[in-house]
């Protein structure tokens, strides 16, 4: 290392402290350290082949978290990937380019963040991006786009993949149609829902995975100012208190050497927080930051008393159907962002009565799941305006993969994008290098079941409607013989909990709120109790968002760093 002092220290190399790290760098007159537990992958043919999702998985830059029995969800622990490399998750990622609903991000003001609103985030989902713009053929082919939604000036490398191919889409358009959901020409412009084909983060050039380090770090790595260290693994921060009515400072972190030598970088400035949602809280913890119950357990002296770190745990649940098909399937993958009345049609009155009147019980369940960390009414009061989003905005709650499955077979991959149960993630033990305890509650309330319930009926009726019915002998998987034609709800969950995985989307672990609210980070992401500590990934989402999670956490860690340079 070439100093133990620096302005900034950003703990994680990933999606978004890498852009933070970009940002705050621009400033010649300060310094900035990543420390990032794993190493750099640029030259990893895993990371970079295109075509190579799944590849990198149960590698060592998988940090292949395990949660704990899910008790709502089978009874099985599931696996929780994350990128463990410089570009963290974005190395292992799936690449799709999606954002979010406009009014998603509007709610982030409504309950209580200031500032936070689809016009106000926009300008830096632009400022991330560089959009390599589809040819006359690729548009043609299914690659539309609306050129206000986008920018060609940003650091990341945004495109659409060389293999665009209208064989399969033509015929899920053509039944989509039919089934009421209309072609989306870009579902990147605040309203979603429709099929399409997205852009994906994709070097156009040198047709390799863009990801974080290869937009914010490789093309800046010779700035002086700028420094990473690899193989390096932060366990807790330093925190000093003057007075004891004071918010606590951060003066620098502890570290382990890729050697094994335990050493502090310091920090004059501040320290900013982007391990990832299933890391980040644990940090806090280990430095005495959280819910005095888990700090005491593990003898660590309680710095803030902030009780919901590592609560609000938000994952979504994965499931894959797939159909039988008369001929081998080519083609693209195609998305589907299904709203309730999509998926439940006549239905989606009734629905949306019982899932209104079941609010104060899910939050009390919840409550009761959390040791009353957060309390009921302040959970009804975020399943509200979550309930609103759905039934009110009526806003995208399925995302469905279309893609050809391998031979004669056609895949759909789903999950539904706004389940209500809440979990949680918190530290193991006083060893920072132990996994966290991870318990996301998969499926624990009746919305979560009936959601992705409703969307396998959707596929199933996609299956039988034409064009597509020409190409879908029969369903595959589960089959009329698994899950007959007229099964009954428990029919159908008992298939979806022997076969689902985690959507990989954990948010909202360190939720940016208001700290009554049981909020962890204010309006400006520093962490309640604290001067100087900044948290900026997906922790602090305080809600799902319909897209994929990167282009999302690009733009607020974006945003982020013009606060960290405003202050
Ligand atoms: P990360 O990018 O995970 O960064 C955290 C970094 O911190 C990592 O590099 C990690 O090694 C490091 N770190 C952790 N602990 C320590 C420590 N103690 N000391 C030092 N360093 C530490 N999103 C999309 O938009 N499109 C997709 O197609 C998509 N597909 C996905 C597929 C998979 C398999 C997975 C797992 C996720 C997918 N996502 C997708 C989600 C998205 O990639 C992640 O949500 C996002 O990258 C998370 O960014 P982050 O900044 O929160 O954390």
């Amino acid at each position: 290392i070439p100093d133990k002092e620096y302005d900034y220290i950003i703990v994680g190399g990933g999606t978004s402290g890498l852009t933070v790290a970009n940002r705050l760098s621009e400033d010649h007159n300060v310094n900035v350290i990543v420390i990032e537990a794993g190493a750099s992958v640029l030259n990893n043919s895993n990371v970079t082949d295109v075509g190579g999702y799944g590849l990198a998985f149960g590698t060592a830059i998988d940090w292949q978290y395990e949660s704990v029995k899910q008790i709502y969800g089978g009874n099985s622990s599931q696996v929780l990937r994350a990128g463990r490399a410089l570009s963290g998750t974005s190395a292992i990622n799936g690449m799709a380019y999606t954002r979010a609903e406009d009014v998603q991000i509007d709610a982030w003001q409504a309950i209580g963040n200031d500032g936070w609103t689809w016009e106000s985030l926009f300008p830096y989902y632009l400022k991330a991006e560089n959009l390599t713009i589809p040819t006359v053929s690729q548009v043609e082919l299914g690659a539309t786009y609306n050129r206000a939604y986008h920018s060609e000036t940003g650091p990341l490398d945004v495109a659409f993949t060389k293999t665009v191919n209208s064989t399969l889409l033509s015929l899920l358009n053509g039944t989509f149609q039919s089934l009421g959901v209309p072609w989306s020409e870009d579902v990147n412009g605040g309203k979603m829902r429709g099929l399409n084909i997205c852009p994906s983060t994709i070097n156009y050039q040198e047709y390799v995975r863009e990801d974080a380090a290869r937009a914010y770090y490789w093309p800046y790595a010779s700035r002086g100012n700028l420094h990473v260290l690899l193989n390096t693994f932060v366990n807790h921060i330093e925190l000093n208190r003057t007075a004891s009515n004071d918010n606590v400072t951060a003066s620098g972190v502890q570290v382990t050497y890729q050697n094994g030598t335990v050493g502090v970088i310091n920090a004059k400035r501040e320290v900013i927080l982007s391990a990832g949602s299933l890391k980040s809280p644990g940090i806090l913890e280990l430095s005495g930051i959280g819910s005095r119950q888990v700090l005491e357990k593990y003898n660590i002296a309680v710095q803030v008393d902030l009780p919901s770190v590592g609560e609000n745990l938000q994952d979504q649940v994965n499931t894959g159907m797939s159909g039988a098909t008369t001929h081998k399937v080519t083609g693209h993958t195609a998305l589907v962002y299904a709203n309730a009345q999509d998926i439940f049609g006549n239905e989606t009155e009734t629905i949306s009565t019982l899932v209104r009147d079941s609010l104060k019980d899910y939050a009390s369940e919840t409550a009761k799941a959390n040791g009353g960390i957060m309390s009921a009414d302040d959970l009804e009061d975020l399943f509200q305006v979550q309930y609103d989003l759905i039934f009110k905005d009526q806003i995208p709650i399925a995302e469905i993969l279309y893609f050809p499955g391998g031979g004669n077979s056609l895949a759909a991959q789903y999950w539904g994008l706004l389940p209500f149960s809440r979990g949680s993630v918190h530290i193991a033990s006083s060893d920072p290098l132990l996994k966290p305890i991870i318990n996301p509650n998969y499926l624990m309330l009746d919305w979560d079941n009936k959601l992705q319930i409703g969307i396998a009926k959707l596929i199933r009726r996609s299956y039988e409607t034409y064009p597509l019915r020409n190409l879908v002998k029969a369903e595959s998987s589960p089959g009329l013989i698994t899950v007959p034609q007229n099964a009954s709800d428990a029919q159908w969950r008992e298939w979806i909990v022997r076969h689902y995985r985690s959507n990989f989307h954990p948010v909202g672990t360190a939720a940016m709120m208001p700290r009554e609210k049981g909020g962890v980070v204010s309006e400006h992401l520093v962490v309640y109790g604290t001067s100087n500590v900044r948290i900026v990934d997906a922790s602090i989402l305080p809600f799902q968002v319909d897209g994929h999670l990167v282009s999302t956490l690009y733009a607020v860690a974006e945003r982020a760093a013009d606060f960290i340079k405003q202050s």
